[in-house]
């Protein structure tokens, strides 16, 4: 079990710079030491030789840079990997690695568990468990940048992009998720473009309404069906936040951004309930003057889901018809299927769900007192 002590790898750059100054020593160390810990993966202090011993020590007394504990790793016979972590709560969380010929995504989890119950998610059938703090989302990209390293030592095999599709639910983590962010970004910490960190929601309005003001990060957004009607029975926080106040608030995030940037539309293609035609026309004609690209994933059966996964040739079909309206439309090839690390597959070990899940499940819905 890890200790509660401060994990400096969630630090922002604003917030080693104040408290630098609480140290009373220059702000423009933030530099210096996030590099040791981003890009040279000190884990300890005294490695530090270019900042005082007396601040090695203020700092080593105050806090650490540690990892997330790793439970296991797999390899998938395609190349993807699956890393079950530890979190601070003492349950167990996923990260998995996806890598493609131009680039690798790292595919990183906001909370153990979910409090909003998709009913297509085995991630939302398990409950709530806890937030994972800022240092363990970025953790998860630190362990898995160091591993590929070692596995790769020509870099064939690295992460270019991330992508907040694990488990939970980023935007009812926000301060955590936000700051993660600002450091896998940041040329101190990752590096990584704003256009290839992409946080994905199943549509928390208040919280998209927040990241206009906070971010410039890529955003996706879960949609999965073409009307209220249908999206209440399969995302139930639309019952609160239904499409087009979703559509709304995402348009003015696009719009801020400039830049031609858009929005990913993620739809998850379920045999039967949600990929007719006349959904992919419904969809067509809602989406009209909506800044995106569509992703069409095809459903990922777990056990009691209940739900099947279309034919490809559906899946090809409602393709089709969205090109022919003219949308840009790609198709996530399910990986890593072998070890359960495809989308929605990802489970983690929630220790104790049924205690805190109908707790959280009322603040996610505006319900708590
Ligand atoms: N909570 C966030 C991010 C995690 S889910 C969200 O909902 O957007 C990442 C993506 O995987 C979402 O688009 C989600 O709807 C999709 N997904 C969940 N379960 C799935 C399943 N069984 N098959 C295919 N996609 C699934
Ligand atoms: Fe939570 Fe996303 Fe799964 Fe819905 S799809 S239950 S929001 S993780």
């Amino acid at each position: 079990m890890s200790d509660a002590r401060l994990n400096y790898l969630g630090y922002t750059k604003a917030e080693w710079e104040a408290l630098l100054t609480e140290l009373g020593e220059k702000p423009w160390r933030a530099g210096q030491i996030m590099k040791w810990i981003h890009h040279r993966y000190m884990d300890g202090f005294t490695e530090m030789t270019d900042i005082s011993r007396k601040l090695r020590e203020q700092l080593a007394e105050r806090g650490h840079v540690r990892d997330p504990e790793i439970i296991t790793e797999r390899v998938s016979v395609d190349g993807t990997r699956k890393w079950l972590m530890r979190s601070a709560s003492g349950s167990a969380f996923e990260t998995v690695f996806i890598p493609e010929d131009t680039r690798g995504t790292l595919c990183v989890s906001s909370q153990v568990g979910c409090a909003l119950d998709c009913s297509f998610c085995s991630t939302g059938k398990q409950g709530f468990n806890s937030n994972l703090l800022a240092g363990e989302i970025v953790g998860q990209l630190r362990v898995a940048r160091r591993r590929l390293e070692e596995a790769y030592p020509d870099r064939t095999r690295a992460v270019t992009n991330v992508v907040l599709m694990g488990m939970g639910e980023p935007l009812l983590n926000f301060d955590n998720v936000i700051a993660a962010v600002e450091i896998m970004m940041d040329d101190l910490g990752y590096g990584i473009s704003k256009r290839k960190v992409t946080i994905s929601t199943s549509g928390v309005v208040p919280g998209i309404e927040k990241l206009i003001k906070t971010t410039d990060a890529s955003l996706a957004i879960s949609l999965h069906a073409p009307n209220d009607e249908l999206r209440n029975t399969l995302v139930p926080i639309n019952k609160k936040y239904p499409i087009a106040q979703l559509l709304d608030v995402c348009t003015r995030y696009a719009r801020n951004l400039g830049e031609k940037r858009t929005i990913t539309v993620e739809y998850t293609l379920i045999d039967g309930i949600n990929d007719q035609p006349e959904h992919a026309a419904q969809l067509a004609t809602l989406l009209k003057d909506f800044p995106c690209k569509i992703n069409l994933i095809p459903f990922n059966p777990f056990p009691g889901s209940g739900y099947k996964r279309p034919h490809n040739i559906n899946v090809r079909g409602f393709q089709d018809r969205l090109v022919r309206a003219g949308y840009s439309v790609t198709v996530r090839t399910t990986r890593g299927e072998d070890i359960n690390a495809a989308c929605g597959q990802l489970v983690g070990e929630v220790a104790d769900k049924t205690r805190r899940q109908e707790k959280y499940k009322r603040i996610a819905t505006g319900t708590a007192s």
